[in-house]
């Protein structure tokens, strides 16, 4: 296996999807990933951030 280069769909840059990363995603049957670590970071941090409103609207 080598290293292979994904285009991020949210920003468009290019990253490096490790084979470190590719042996996880097969292990876990997962497909590859769709956006760079930086904008998966961002959109967790988002739906954290949503479903904490989402809890705060509710009390
Ligand atoms: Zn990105």
């Amino acid at each position: 296996m080598m290293d292979k280069k994904i285009i991020c769909k949210n920003c468009k840059n290019e990253f490096v999807w490790s084979v470190q990363e590719q042996e996880l995603y097969n292990h876990r049957e997962l497909p590859p990933p769709d956006y760079c670590p930086i904008c998966r970071g961002i959109i967790e941090a988002r739906s954290k951030d949503s479903a904490r409103s989402k809890y705060e609207r509710r009390t």
